[in-house]
């Protein structure tokens, strides 16, 4: 539709905690080649975290289904994911009013999700990191706004999966993946893989 509503949001949250948990083998062998092997993990139990937060909280504004979102993300997950997933969560949700949001509201929600990200993380596109999903993806989105909240997220998806595998070949600069220096040349991030799960969860659920 033309609005994004507080249903959506949870059921969005819902959805991708499900996607995590079938992609969680994915993500940790992508994690084992430039990481440590723990990145499946960490996302399922912050995102089993999150849906039970969601099943025992009583949410009256999209802003506050995801401050809750993100400080569960950031006290569940130990590793460098939970921290910036749970800025984004929370940096996103506070652009986010009381009630159903439209694409462009969304796009400022994005941007401020993506902006925690960077000054959290202090990366930048080309790090080799789930910036390289990201950074595309709020561009894409912007480009296609004005064709409504579906077209804009599923341009999104489609641009995050282009940055992360446009990632693939880069070297790292930042978080485990850079002490492997070269060798992390040639594999896919984990971050930004997961980064594309939630960006296409977001064009089913929201669109
Ligand atoms: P850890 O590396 O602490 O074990 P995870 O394995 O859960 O944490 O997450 C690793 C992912 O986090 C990486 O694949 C990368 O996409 C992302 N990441 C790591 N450091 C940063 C950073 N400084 N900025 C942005 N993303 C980062
Ligand atoms: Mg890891
Ligand atoms: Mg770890």
């Amino acid at each position: 539709g033309d609005t994004v509503d507080l249903d959506q949001f949870s059921d969005w949250m819902r959805r991708y905690a499900g996607v995590i948990h079938d992609n969680a083998p994915l993500l940790t062998e992508l994690d084992s080649a430039i990481g440590d092997a723990d990145h499946g993990s960490n996302m399922d139990r912050g995102m089993t975290a999150v849906v039970d937060a969601l099943d025992v909280g009583e949410f009256t504004s999209p802003a506050d289904l995801f401050k809750k979102v993100g400080m569960t993300l950031v006290s569940s997950v130990g590793g460098a994911s939970g921290p910036l997933y749970g800025t984004f969560f929370l940096r996103f949700g506070g652009k986010l009013g009381a009630g159903p949001v439209d694409a462009e509201g969304l796009g400022v929600a994005l941007h401020a999700g993506v902006d925690g990200i960077v000054q959290r993380g202090k990366a930048a596109v080309g790090d080799k990191t789930m910036l390289d999903a990201w950074v595309p993806a709020v561009e894409a989105y912007d480009a296609a706004a004005s064709s409504g909240v579906g077209a804009a997220l599923t341009a999104a998806a489609e641009a995050a999966a282009q940055g992360r595998d446009s990632a693939t070949p880069l070297v790292a600069h930042r978080g485990r993946a850079s002490y492997l220096g070269e060798r992390s040349a040639g594999h896919q991030d984990p971050g930004a893989t997961s980064t594309v799960l939630l960006l296409e969860t977001a064009a089913e659920t929201l669109g």
